[in-house]
């Protein structure tokens, strides 16, 4: 197993080439399929958001086996996500785990907008929600700072 150093050093060269239309796609064919079946030694665990335009072994240029990733929206984290990130550490040897976030979070802007999330949704943003109402009470500090120095 690689160092957590080298493992992020693979993510940010595998984000590089992906980021400059160059892609490598490497570990996808059948070879590396079959290697599966032997188990499985992923570098680097990923929690990311579910939205479908942030596909981290895409993103980060990566194959079959090199990645554990963990999706939902809003990139909540619950005890069955830390189950998971805990089983990827101990058990399978990931030296790495990456928080990926990203721009545009529907579920963040359901939390952002607030009112009534119908169906399961709710549970997404009740998660979500005390992230935003830390950073709104953050901004009104700020605000509130903003105006006592110009007094
Ligand atoms: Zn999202």
């Amino acid at each position: 197993m690689v160092s957590k150093e080298k493992a992020l050093e693979l993510l940010i060269e595998g984000n590089q080439r992906f980021a400059s239309g160059n892609p490598a796609y490497p570990n996808q064919g059948a070879e590396r399929r079959l290697e599966g079946l032997n188990g499985q030694s992923p570098f680097a665990v990923i929690i990311g958001c579910a939205d479908s335009r942030i596909p981290p072994e895409i993103l980060m240029d990566q194959g079959i086996g090199d990645l554990f990733v963990i999706r939902v929206a809003g990139n909540i984290i619950d005890d069955a996500i830390l189950g998971s990130v805990e089983y990827a550490v101990a058990h399978l040897g990931s030296p790495l785990v990456m928080v990926l976030g990203h721009n545009l979070c529907g579920a963040v802007q359901a939390a952002i907008d607030g009112g009534e999330a119908p169906g399961h949704i709710g549970a997404l943003v009740e998660a979500i929600q005390p992230a935003v109402d830390a950073i709104k009470a953050d901004e009104a500090d700020l605000l509130r700072q903003s105006n006592t120095s110009k007094c």
